[in-house]
């Protein structure tokens, strides 16, 4: 970790972490999560934790970006104030652009306009004040690129017409994911924890229900987690009966052995980190003034970059989830090599 600031403010309350991992693609990008934690070891293990998967995240994906994150220790139903977010943005500020905060668990687009009156070091910023808006559908156009260059690696062509996709999860991404593999001529079969979400896709994607208990093991070409993590686990490894995993979800897989045990398997597995990556690059487009096409563009290439990752996977004959660590530290060190 190149650094780790500690930041308290007795007028306001403060009390945050902010972690760099590191910056040698760019600055370091991350969430600033707040969260009552119990310790502020608790604190330190997290931000860790999420910064250094940052740099992993941005560099596979093919970012001019770092890895940061922050905490801020608080109970966001309770705990929030204008002048809390503020003290939090003076902090970012000292950083002068080595940290760019940016939303996360149980903070909000707010939360980051009153982060952003202190500093300029932040994205995710209102669309009415020239931010990048709802992440989902990019989210969603990604996974939908993912799953194309695995259905290239698989089946010998990257359409998706006529194969049947399990989508688990029909919130923000999982609906616009729908909506996109639809107009591409897939067939949906999907489930939710909410019967309404799920009425609205089989009426506007003739998609087909399934009990939420049911879908993992369903029959189908690609499995897509857009719900929770850890769908991949023991109990769960023996029932899939599907030749790709591909979805919007973070920490799919319960512990990386799971990762072997589906290249074992013989199931395909597009690195959660990779591939839900849309949503990053749609964020970070706003340092450069945000604009929607060039975000779009981006994240066309998450085809390639999950291409790449399936060629080392390959090369260096290991899961895919290890291959993505190594795109990104290969990346890392190209570029320091180059100073
Ligand atoms: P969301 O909360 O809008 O949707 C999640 C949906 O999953 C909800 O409709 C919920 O009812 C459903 N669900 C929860 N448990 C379920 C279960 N056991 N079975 C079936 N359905 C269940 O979340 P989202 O923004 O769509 O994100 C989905 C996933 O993708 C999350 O894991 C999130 O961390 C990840 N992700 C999202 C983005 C983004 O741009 N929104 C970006 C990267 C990663």
């Amino acid at each position: 970790y190149e650094q780790l600031v500690f930041c308290h403010d007795k007028a306001t309350g403060l009390r945050a972490i902010i972690a760099i991992h590191d910056t040698t693609l760019g600055p370091a990008l991350g969430g600033c999560r707040m969260w009552p934690y119990g310790t502020e070891d608790e604190a330190v293990t997290d931000v860790l934790r999420l910064a250094r998967g940052m740099t992993y995240k941005a560099a596979a994906s093919g970012l001019n970006l770092g890895g940061g994150k922050s905490v801020i220790f608080g109970d966001p139903d309770r705990d929030k104030t204008e002048a809390l977010f503020r003290s939090f943005g003076r902090y970012v500020e000292t950083l002068g652009g080595r940290y760019v905060a940016a939303e996360d668990v149980g903070t909000s687009t707010e939360d980051i306009s009153h982060i952003q009156v202190e500093t300029p070091h932040v994205v995710g910023v209102d669309v009415t004040r020239g931010g990048s808006g709802d992440p989902s559908p990019l989210t969603a156009l990604g996974v939908v690129q993912g799953m194309r260059a695995c259905a290239e690696e698989v089946f010998g062509s990257a359409s998706l017409r006529d194969r049947t996709v399990a989508i688990q999860g029909l919130g923000h991404v999982g609906y616009h994911l729908c909506r996109l593999l639809h107009a591409d001529g897939a067939n949906l079969v999907v489930t939710d924890l909410h019967p309404d979400v799920v009425h609205r896709a089989t009426r506007e994607f003739g998609a087909k229900p399934v009990e939420p208990g049911e879908l993992l093991s369903i029959p189908c070409d690609v499995l897509a987690p857009c719900a929770l993590g850890a769908v991949v686990n023991d109990e769960m490894l023996p029932q899939f009966r599907c030749s790709i995993i591909a979805g919007s979800a973070n920490n799919v897989l319960a512990e990386p052995r799971h990762g072997e045990a589906l290249a074992e398997r013989g199931i395909l597995y597009a690195p959660d980190y990779v591939i839900n990556a849309g949503g990053l690059i749609n964020v970070a487009d706003e340092l450069e003034g945000y604009n929607s096409e060039r975000a779009r563009k981006r994240v066309m290439r998450i085809y390639d970059s999950v291409k790449r990752i399936i060629d080392i996977a390959k090369r260096d004959e290991v899961p895919t989830h290890i291959a993505a660590d190594t795109l990104a530290l290969e990346r890392i060190a190209a570029i320091s090599s180059m100073e």
